[in-house]
């Protein structure tokens, strides 16, 4: 969703640079788990890219209406404004379960019920897969960077080279190494990851706003080198046709 941007640019003093940025939730093909995409330089109003979003956003919407009314069928109640505290921009598989477990829709399940909703409301429907992600951002003319690999593998933070390889070879221009991340370890190692792989490190705090737990905001809270950023602002002008 780029519908942070306009907030970010007239909230920005004049001296701070806004660099328009996404973060895609994308299918790939290796195991249930969504790869996050991240987009810096790109051009906020390409129009196919804009049009993937907005695909992307009305899934979701289909999806979140197939879970409440799977939940109302089971003589459960949750509604969509229910939803509105726990979503960032918009409601999905993460707000329906917090939904559920707030609003005692599993207690009040029948039996056997409660888990078949779960796995329901986590079935996020994905609107691109990785490679396809990574191509809208170089068609809006920006970089891709694989965001917080260590959060890929439930359970293994660091992954190697060579786990990464085919995941890199989609066409991402970067890794996110400096991120944040409990007790800071991990940069060293994705910094070492992104060089033997022969692409840029990328950095950022995965900021999604107030978090619903302690209503504290990550951003601004990762310290990334300048020269991270400058390396990218150069990929994404050499990666632009003429
Ligand atoms: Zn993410």
């Amino acid at each position: 969703m780029l519908s942070g941007l306009d907030e970010a640019t007239a909230a920005a003093p004049s001296d701070l640079e806004i660099v328009p940025g996404i973060e895609m939730t994308a299918a790939w093909k290796e195991g249930p788990r969504a790869i996050h995409v991240l987009g810096y330089f790109i051009n906020p109003a390409n129009p196919q890219l804009q049009a993937a979003l907005k695909k992307a956003e009305k899934a979701m919407e289909r999806h979140v209406d197939t879970v409440l009314a799977a939940i109302s069928a089971v003589g459960g109640t949750l509604h969509r404004q229910d939803l509105d505290r726990y979503r960032h921009r918009y409601a999905g598989g993460a707000a329906l379960v917090l939904g559920m477990l707030e609003h005692g829709v599993l207690r009040g399940a029948p039996p056997g019920t409660g888990m078949r909703l779960l796995r329901l409301a986590a079935a996020e429907p994905r609107a691109y897969t990785v490679g396809e992600a990574v191509g809208l951002i170089h068609q809006a003319g920006g970089v891709a960077s694989l965001a917080h690999p260590t959060k890929i593998k439930r359970g293994q933070p660091l992954l190697s080279t060579e786990e990464l390889t085919p995941l890199i070879a989609e066409g991402f221009d970067a890794i996110e190494a400096w991120q944040w991340i409990p007790g800071g370890w991990g940069s060293h190692h994705y910094v070492g990851v992104a060089s033997a792989l022969g692409i840029l490190a990328s950095g950022g705090s995965d900021d999604h706003g107030k978090r619903a737990a302690d209503g504290a905001m990550r951003l601004g809270a990762q310290p990334v080198p300048l020269e991270v950023l400058e390396a990218l602002r150069e990929r994404a002008l050499a990666l632009r046709p003429g």
